[in-house]
């Protein structure tokens, strides 16, 4: 395998021309999209258009001429076949950590005697810490329950209120059991949300068929909304007649515009709604989605094993003899879209490869991340960082930005 085994890839890839519906800059090798989406060609004129047109000219009328009012709705609509939902059952609002609470607060109150609820440890830590805010505001005598890495599916029990669990692990990568461990959950008695914040547009997701009822999902990552874009929420269309809103907004009222009293939720996913939207964020929302029209998830989750395979491949010859250990498994089949490294001194080597012009990521304690984005990442690109990579570690470059101290974000 040399670069112009990598170039053949590419010009034989179906899905290379996608690449053309962004906006990248030269010289940058973006391997964070999995962070935060790379920014779509449409986007920046929409917007404007939407800031100068519908708001300077249109000004409140825009809610209705512009479709403002029902966009929470349409980008619903838009993300429900990337994630394998159907329509009416996906509505995007607020960000992914107040889904959860919002689906979670909800879950927990209807579930009688039970007194578990479950996460596991080392997941996204956002989900723990709205579990446990849930938990202590509903005062039930619940408890978060923190299992293993890998063993949620073994706590649970018929004492167990509600399951939280990452779709893709955000550190290692590892792709989880959906349809498994939503049956073993069913047939306990047991909601479970998925979130699927590292897995929405770069993994194939398939809720229905899964038979989930309630998940999440931000549209910043894989789904290129632009940074703090809003999040997703799904509830099946079994579930939705059942459930019962938490928090109870007039976005999530079954007549909003008649100003009763009294709360009365929709009878639809707008009962996950909350307050006015974001507009101009969920505008971009529609742009981040748009690029993948006309994109089967399942060859664009194809595509990305290949790339994260071709990664692991080229990082056995030229990486692991400088000490970076792969965190991501090995098995195509149990991989999201990302590859991960251990190594102690990985929040220098990040540095050093941004400083570089390759962009990855670091996450506490010693993982050296490398998103993978199917839509607009070329094989040339996994050669060309891996290369990099072996040149600043061969040089010992990371050790000139080795610090304790720690950016705010990383
Ligand atoms: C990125 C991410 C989030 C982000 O939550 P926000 O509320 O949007 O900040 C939540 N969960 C997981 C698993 C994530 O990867």
């Amino acid at each position: 395998m040399d670069r112009a085994d990598c170039r053949e890839l590419d010009e034989a890839c179906p899905l290379a021309e996608c690449r053309a519906r962004f906006s990248l800059p030269d010289g940058v090798l973006y391997f964070d999209g999995n962070s935060l989406g790379a920014l779509p060609g449409t986007t920046s004129s929409n917007i404007r258009d939407l800031i100068e047109s519908e708001w300077g000219e249109g000004l409140i009328r825009g809610w209705l001429d512009a479709g403002w009012f029902y966009l929470a709705r349409r980008a619903g609509d838009a993300i429900a076949p990337l994630i394998g939902a159907s329509g009416g059952e996906v509505a995007v609002s607020d960000s992914t950590s107040v889904n959860i609470f919002k689906l979670a607060a909800s879950l927990l109150r209807r579930a009688g005697a039970r007194r578990k609820a479950i996460v596991e440890r080392g997941d996204f830590p956002t989900d723990a810490y709205i579990l446990e805010g849930a938990v202590g505001l509903l005062d039930r005598g619940q408890e978060l329950i923190r299992a293993e890495p890998g063993g949620i599916a073994d706590r649970v029990d018929r004492d167990t209120a509600l399951v939280l669990l990452s779709h893709v692990d955000y550190r290692t990568g590892e792709l989880r059991d959906m349809e498994g461990l939503t049956a073993r959950c069913r047939a306990l008695g047991v909601p479970v949300i998925w979130d699927l914040c590292h897995s929405a547009g770069a993994v194939e997701v398939e809720l229905n068929r899964c038979r989930v009822d309630y998940a999440v999902g931000c549209t910043y990552k894989f789904l290129n909304g632009g940074p703090g874009s809003p999040a997703f929420t799904y509830v099946s269309r079994d579930a939705i007649g059942a459930f019962e809103p938490a928090v109870t907004g007039w976005f999530g009222h079954a007549d909003q515009f008649r100003f009763e009293d009294r709360y009365r939720a929709a009878d639809s996913i707008n009962k996950c709604l909350v307050g006015s939207p974001p507009v101009l964020s969920l505008r971009a929302v529609l742009d981040g989605v748009k690029c993948f029209d006309g994109v089967r998830m399942d060859e664009l989750a194809g595509k990305s094993r290949r790339l994260s395979g071709l990664f692991i491949d080229l990082a056995d010859e030229r990486l692991a003899r400088h000490g970076l250990e792969l965190a991501t498994p090995r098995e195509p089949s149990r991989r999201g879209s990302q590859v991960s490294f251990r190594h102690p001194e990985a929040y220098a080597i990040a540095k050093t490869l941004i400083a570089r012009g390759l962009i990855p990521d670091f996450r506490d304690p010693d993982i050296l991340r490398f998103g993978i984005t199917p839509l607009y990442m070329r094989y040339v690109d996994v050669w060309d960082a891996v290369k990099l990579v072996e040149t600043v570690m061969s040089e010992g470059a990371w050790r000139e930005f080795r610090t304790d101290a720690r950016e705010a974000v990383t």
